[in-house]
């Protein structure tokens, strides 16, 4: 992104650091219910460079103690659906389910008024799990089709917050797009929080159509459909509406195939001005880049630099050419 000018609209450069809610025990917390923890690398190493955690071991949070015993969830005889689940320890079965749905309510608000931009799930935890979580019948057999008392309170309460779970984190693909996600969010929060005009979120769709369309090319168009047709709308529900597609859009991982149609639509923008040489050489590498000979940072980095020099001011405040810090170096795989 470029350097913001003074009159530069503050989701360009907001407050720092983001704030990411974190289950405690990736961070290296030894709060798990052996005593140990589940520190991993990305996040508490390289990632932690760029956020503020917040972290949360709810089991902790609610008196359980450390160590304690382990706990599952439990699907009673002739029931069905998450909102029957209980809770339970597996020795014994004490029933923890009234405290943790109370506490996850509780402490999903004041994440909430944190303005966390992102959390960061343990997975297979009953408490944190995101997704495939064990639930056992009163048979014994199980199935991994639940999801963790907190992890659903926090998913429900925030349904446009970024959620990932740690090992989900290494796939270079839900990696990527997990913090870019992220980073947008807190640009998304920032203008929000300012007094939104329709001119204020007609400049920021307009910023952010590249990285949109890399995306979704269908969402990104019924983002900039509502933009333009907003006219009638107050302001709030147009916010709240194109908050809703602005994440929804992100949440699909951008394909080689998008970055290739947003990398030659920019390249359209100014090929005319390079020279023979420069032309080759920025065709030759988007061609590599869709070919999977290069990473993505080759062409970004060339369109970027001729963007600059050229003064191709329609793309010069493009997110796309610098969605999150490139030390994390997210778009350097082939
Ligand atoms: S998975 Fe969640 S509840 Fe379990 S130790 Fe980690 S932070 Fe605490």
């Amino acid at each position: 992104m470029p350097a913001p000018s003074r009159t530069a609209p503050r989701w360009r450069s907001p407050a720092r650091p983001i704030r990411v809610g974190v289950s405690s025990c990736l961070l290296g917390r030894e709060v798990r219910y052996d005593g140990g923890h589940k520190r991993n690398a990305f996040v508490e190493g390289e990632l932690g460079r760029f956020v503020e955690w917040v972290p949360v071991c709810p089991e902790v949070e609610v008196g359980m103690g450390v160590p304690r015993p382990p706990i599952r969830i439990l699907q009673p005889e002739a029931t069905d659906g998450e909102h029957a689940q209980r809770l339970c320890e597996v020795e014994g079965g004490r029933d923890h389910t009234a405290v943790m749905r109370h506490f996850a309510v509780r402490r999903t608000r004041e994440l909430a008024r944190e303005r966390i931009c992102g959390f960061v799930l343990k997975q297979d935890s009953p408490t944190c799990g995101m997704e495939r979580v064990e639930v056992w019948r009163s048979d014994g057999a199980s199935d991994r089709s639940g999801r963790g008392f907190f992890a659903r309170a926090l998913i429900e309460a925030s349904p446009l917050l970024p959620v990932e779970e740690e090992q989900r984190l290494d796939d270079p693909v839900l990696r990527e797009n997990f913090v870019e996600c992220i980073f947008a969010y807190h640009r998304l929060q920032t203008l929000l929080a300012d007094r939104l005009g329709r001119g204020d979120l007609a400049a920021f769709h307009t910023a952010h159509e590249m990285q949109l369309l890399a995306h979704s090319r269908r969402h990104g168009h019924e983002l900039g459909r509502l933009v333009a047709e907003a006219r009638g709308r107050s302001n709030a529900a147009l916010g709240a509406a194109y908050s809703e597609g602005f994440m929804q859009t992100l949440r699909h991982p951008a394909t080689p195939r998008g970055h290739g149609h947003v990398l030659r639509h920019m390249f359209g923008r100014f090929r005319t001005r390079l020279d023979d040489a420069s032309r080759r050489e920025l065709r030759d590498a988007i061609e590599a880049y869709c070919a999977g000979r290069v990473p993505l940072l080759a062409p970004v980095t060339l369109i970027g630099q001729h963007v600059r020099r050229l003064g191709v001011d329609e793309l010069a405040g493009q997110v796309y050419l610098d969605p999150h810090p490139t030390e994390l170096m997210l778009r350097n795989r082939v």
